[in-house]
């Protein structure tokens, strides 16, 4: 039976997003423009498109101008670079985020690396890596999915991390990586196990906290996890679901969810764990640019 804390995202991500208008609003009086967001899909995927215009809609009611670039599948690398470089030179566009993944026969680094450091809300610009890397929190953009990661632990764990075992499950750029680094700010021990570590259930029983961004359905199991350990998984994996009627599917995160609550101390769900506040902390991360592109210091 489960007896875990389950981690709200979605309530989390609204207070921060009603934090974040009010903000937003104190923005619009000292500058009198509007934090601008804006957004650039190439191609029709539609996952991609879904994202996009979540993004759009949530800037929006936050009072955030939105700027939405659908390209075709077929414009070429010097197109979407021309883009970005009008919207790198215009002052009125505080962030600017290139979802990916992008067509083939776009080299994405080539793409992101030419993204204003200063604008790159996806926190994916080598200086903004490299300023992660180095702790520089005051002046990095950081990604969105492993900031919300560091929130999500803390309404269950309390705003001191520090001393905590912490075991990440993952070790991408977009997640995996970023994550350690903010786990190392915070004090943790830090581990980060992949697809090479050897007996990853051992690993990961160590953990006070675990971060599980892998990509495998039901992967983690509750027999990994350590008697009160917060866990918070990121992994968002479409599966089967015939119990909802024929070649029906649905969302399931990289913890076998119903075992590991009983044995954990928190965890967070999917959906509604780390996926709300992903686009929460997009909104941060637009603000934050625009207050330090305006010479305001965030608070
Ligand atoms: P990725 O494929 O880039 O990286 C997966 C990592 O898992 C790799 O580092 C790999 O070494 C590791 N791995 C693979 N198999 C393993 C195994 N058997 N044992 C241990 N480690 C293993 O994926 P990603 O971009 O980091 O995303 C991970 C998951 O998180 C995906 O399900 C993705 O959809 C999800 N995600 C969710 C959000 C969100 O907003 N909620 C954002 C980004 C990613």
């Amino acid at each position: 039976m489960a007896h875990a804390k389950i981690i709200d995202g979605k309530a989390l991500a609204a207070d921060l997003t009603e934090q974040l208008a009010s903000e937003t609003q104190q923005y619009i009086d000292a500058t009198g423009t509007p934090p601008c967001l804006a957004v650039v899909l190439v191609g029709a995927d539609p996952a991609s498109a879904v994202y996009v215009r979540n993004k759009g809609a949530t800037a929006q009611k936050l009072g955030f101008k939105s700027i939405q670039e659908t390209l075709p599948e077929t414009t070429s690398q010097d197109e979407l670079i021309a883009l970005i470089e009008t919207l790198n030179q215009d002052r009125s566009v505080h962030g600017i985020l290139v979802q990916l993944p992008l067509p083939a026969h776009i080299e994405e680094s080539k793409v992101i690396n030419l993204i204003a450091p200063e604008k790159d809300v996806d926190g994916f610009h080598p200086i903004n890596v490299g300023l992660l890397g180095a702790g520089d929190l005051d002046r990095a953009l950081v990604p969105c999915t492993p900031a919300g990661c560091i929130r999500l632990a803390k309404t269950a764990i309390g705003d001191d991390l520090s001393g905590l075992d912490a075991v990440i499950i993952g070790r991408s750029n977009i997640v995996g990586k970023p994550v350690a680094q903010l786990l190392l700010k915070e004090n943790c021990t830090v581990t980060i196990a992949h697809s090479r570590t050897k007996d990853l259930p051992a690993v990961v029983r160590r953990a006070d906290l675990v971060i599980a961004a892998v990509g495998r359905a039901q992967m983690v199991k509750g027999d990994w996890i350590k008697p009160g350990a917060t866990v918070v998984d990121v992994g968002i994996n479409r599966v089967p679901a015939p119990e909802k009627g024929e070649g029906k599917t649905k969302l399931v995160g990289d913890v076998e969810f119903t075992s590991a609550s009983a044995i954990a101390g928190a965890i967070t769900p999917v959906p509604g764990g780390v996926g709300p506040m992903t686009i929460a902390m997009l909104m941060h991360n637009t603000l934050t640019a625009a207050r330090r592109q305006a010479g305001i210091e965030p608070r």
